[in-house]
């Protein structure tokens, strides 16, 4: 029986490690994510679906987005209105300079992003 257990528990870890390598790169990052800080489970819920929105590349709150799901949106940053306004964008608004950068979202999830951003 045991003989049993230890062989699901191989094939199962080795099924994990080829799944966890075939994960496509974030599109944020352009590489594998690390772990989420564990500091963000203290966040209030909207807060964390935020930073996870931003952390996947695809934001409600951001016109990149809005423009995929309505035709009546441009992609325009409302501040700058520049160009796209993605999660790059975010970080690199000139009227909402943020020393922040989008690896922050992974690892450091209770800075205060953006005040105007943030619901808490
Ligand atoms: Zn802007």
């Amino acid at each position: 029986m045991q003989d049993y257990r230890r062989g699901i528990k191989v094939l199962h870890t080795a099924c994990v490690a080829q799944t966890v390598a075939a994960y496509e790169l974030n599109k944020v990052l352009h590489a594998s994510p690390p772990e989420v800080d564990a500091a963000e489970k203290e966040l209030p819920r909207e807060s964390r679906a935020f930073l996870a929105q931003l952390r996947s590349g695809y934001c409600k709150r951001l016109n990149y987005w809005r423009k995929r799901v309505s035709v009546s949106v441009d992609n325009v940053c409302p501040e700058c209105e520049q160009s796209p306004h993605d999660v790059h964008h975010f970080f690199n608004c000139p009227e909402k300079p943020m020393d922040l950068t989008p690896r922050d979202l992974w690892d450091r999830p209770r800075e205060r992003w953006c005040s105007s951003w943030m619901l808490d």
